[in-house]
């Protein structure tokens, strides 16, 4: 549905993406795993169009951010726009009619409140809930664990099997290795903004150790904690 070719980003001198290769498919679930500043966010940015790369994106839809639901690590609001506004003013740029929201207002959002005034989790469910309601075909979750309680995690993690079924591509980046091993169909590691290593679904089981090996190394030891 997806691929990248060859892709590098430089923020002035400093080339921050190199040289990435990656093929996203229909029906499959990706994570994107890496350390703070690997460069995850700046290779979402480039897929949506929001920053300028060397290489090239293919996809079979055209433009991706005609059919990209992107979720923003920290989704950004204007002040005096509403819950229910905000969902409005997204379907609007999809030409999507703005449904019976009570239906669709799966987190229980209020959403007759100004969306400034939401906690960090509620912006993510709402920011969530609207590209929900774009019938997006890719969708790009930047996070979408973190700073959201246990309860919609678990809604978040069924709403991903189920696109998954209905055979949209779907990308995550996450630090928690149980949602990732529950959604993901293979995993990216990310490092100084080269790709690393791919792992498929059937060697998650050692992801965890060799990312603790690989991470860790003799570090705490030499920490000589007292
Ligand atoms: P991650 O999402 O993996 O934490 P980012 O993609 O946000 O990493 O950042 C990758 C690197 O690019 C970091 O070194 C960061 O400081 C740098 N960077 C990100 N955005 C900008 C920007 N707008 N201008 C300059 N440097 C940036």
């Amino acid at each position: 549905m997806i691929s990248i070719e060859n892709l590098s980003k430089s923020y002035g001198s400093k080339l921050v993406l190199e040289n990435i290769n990656l093929n996203f498919e229909k029906g499959k679930v990706y994570g994107i795993v890496g350390e703070n500043g690997a460069g995850k966010t700046t290779l979402f940015k480039c897929i949506a169009g929001l920053e300028k790369y060397n290489g090239a994106i293919h996809c079979e839809y055209g433009k991706p951010k005609d059919f990209l639901g992107y979720l923003q690590t920290e989704p950004f609001f204007f002040s005096k726009i509403t819950g229910n506004e905000y969902i409005q003013l997204l379907c609007n740029a999809r030409n999507v009619i703005y449904p019976d929201i009570k239906e669709k207002n799966i987190f229980d959002l209020p959403l007759n409140e100004y969306a400034v005034k939401y906690s960090t989790g509620m912006r993510k469910k709402l920011a969530f809930t609207a590209i929900l309601l774009q019938e997006n075909k890719l969708f790009i979750l930047d996070e979408p664990f973190n700073g959201v309680d246990i309860h919609s995690n678990i809604i978040i993690t069924e709403i991903i099997h189920k696109l998954k079924g209905m055979g949209k591509s779907i990308i995550i980046s996450s630090h928690i290795f149980s949602t990732l091993n529950d959604t993901c169909d293979e995993i990216f590691l990310l490092k100084n903004g080269k790709i690393i290593k791919t792992v498929l679904k059937e060697e998650f089981r050692n992801l965890e150790s060799e990312m603790k090996a690989f991470t860790i190394g003799n570090k705490i030891e030499k920490l000589n904690l007292k």
